[in-house]
């Protein structure tokens, strides 16, 4: 078989761990033997940011903005313990939220769904993909433990001077406040993103807040979302016959739970953070889930939800066997090369990127999975391989698909 060609690169972010050892080996036996490979490489292993004081992550970010489309490895945060681990200059910042703030993008969590591995949740049948608003509300709230008696007020104070005022509450003994904030801005940016990634895999959008309650603040989210729609995508979910839904968050909840599944649900930022390990549990393993950020310009990112598998590999350090499931990472790669394919009119590869995905799925339901699977599947037989030989049991089915 001739190798299949690319046109424009793929932004490869290498990473840390053991997710860069998977990364290796996913190019060396189910890419490299049947596509030229295109890609621009920056590394994102620790090591290397530590060395370029960062510039590589944001060289990286911008380059996705530059080519559109980016495959990203897991990579380490690193903390105090970190600092000392790698002998770092400074405890660098997270490269996702770098690249997130780059590129003003929204993360989108799906699960991997394979027959063998059956959901906790009955009815749900396709994959429910997570979209979590990344700024804002508590998260960036201010908060005050109030020790006695007194008057709490909310006070703004406009740039040209006026104030205004509310009470939030007489206190007669202690108690707790909070302020938080959004902005339009980012609940506009968040809003398109949804709106793209929605017409981009076909399928309903929903939002949810609680605007009966929040009556200003998370109406200005219903508000928003709505005036977006109407005015630049409206037309294009009707020719797509798909739809924009916007609902109660109590309601959402109970809807969710007894649909099949097969939507993109957009969350506030708590509801996000919640929800999505909710659902994620109930489809079953976080090797399994992946997540793309996308920028409301339509921009893609495309990584595994999880992060280097520390433990893992460690003990390949020691030399002992592992079995780390390589599905999500897997994913990223036929994510980004399916949307690379698409826009440049490449039909092999989007069709590679296809029978990739169900060589591996038909893997895990053939029996054959890594051990993190073996407890969740319900394969009559399973036989549990290591790191490398799953990607060798894919490869074998890849073959003959081919
Ligand atoms: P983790 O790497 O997701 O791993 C947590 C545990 O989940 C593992 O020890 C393993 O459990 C299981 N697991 C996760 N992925 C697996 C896979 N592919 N196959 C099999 N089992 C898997 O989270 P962590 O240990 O909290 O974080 C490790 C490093 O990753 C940290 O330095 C953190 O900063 C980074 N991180 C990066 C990202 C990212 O780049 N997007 C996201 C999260 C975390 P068992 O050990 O029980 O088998
Ligand atoms: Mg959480």
């Amino acid at each position: 078989m001739e190798k299949i060609k690319m046109k424009v690169p793929l932004v490869e972010m290498d990473g840390d761990e053991m997710t860069r050892i998977i990364w290796k080996q996913i190019k060396d036996i189910l890419l490299e033997p049947y596509i030229d490979l295109k890609t621009e490489y920056y590394d994102l292993g620790l090591e290397y940011r530590d060395k370029t004081d960062d510039q590589v992550t944001i060289d990286a970010a911008n380059a996705t903005k530059k080519y559109g489309v980016a495959v990203k490895c897991a990579t380490i945060t690193p903390n105090a313990q970190r600092v000392e681990e790698y002998n770092l200059k400074q405890m660098w910042k997270s490269p996702n939220g770098t690249i997130r703030a780059i590129l003003d993008g929204t993360v989108f969590r799906a699960p991997i769904i394979v027959d063998s591995v059956k959901p906790s949740v009955k009815t749900w049948k396709k994959p429910i993909t997570i979209a979590r608003h990344a700024y804002g509300d508590v998260y960036k709230d201010v908060e005050m433990k109030l020790d006695g008696p007194g008057k709490a007020e909310l006070v703004f104070t406009s740039a040209d001077g006026q104030v205004s005022r509310q009470t939030i509450h007489d206190f007669d003994g202690a108690g707790v406040i909070l302020g938080m904030h959004n902005t339009d801005k980012s609940i506009a940016s968040f809003a398109r993103a949804c709106f793209t990634f929605a017409l981009d895999q076909k399928e309903d959008l929903w939002f949810a807040t609680k605007d009966t309650i929040s009556k200003k603040y998370d109406h200005r989210f219903k508000d928003i979302f709505q005036e977006i729609y109407d005015a630049e995508f409206k037309d294009q979910f009707e020719a797509a016959k798909i739809e924009y839904f916007y609902t109660l968050i109590d309601d959402a909840v109970a809807r969710i739970i007894r649909s099949e599944g097969g939507m993109i649900w957009a969350c506030k930022n708590y509801d996000g953070d919640v929800m999505s390990d909710m659902v994620a549990t109930a489809f079953g393993s976080l090797a399994m889930m992946t997540s793309v950020l996308v920028s409301p310009d339509g921009k893609y990112e495309y990584e595994a939800a999880h992060g280097t598998v520390t433990r893992h590999y460690y003990r390949h350090l020691k030399g002992e066997e592992t079995s780390t499931n390589s599905m999500a990472t897997l994913f990223a790669w036929t994510g980004a090369l399916r949307k690379r394919g698409e826009l440049d009119g490449i039909k092999e590869l989007v069709d590679f990127a296809d029978k990739l995905e169900a060589a591996s799925i038909r893997t895990i339901d053939e029996g054959t999975m890594t051990k993190d699977l073996a407890s969740l599947s319900e394969a009559p037989t399973k036989t549990v391989v290591n790191t490398e030989d799953f990607l060798k049991e894919i490869n074998k089915r890849l073959v003959k698909m081919l």
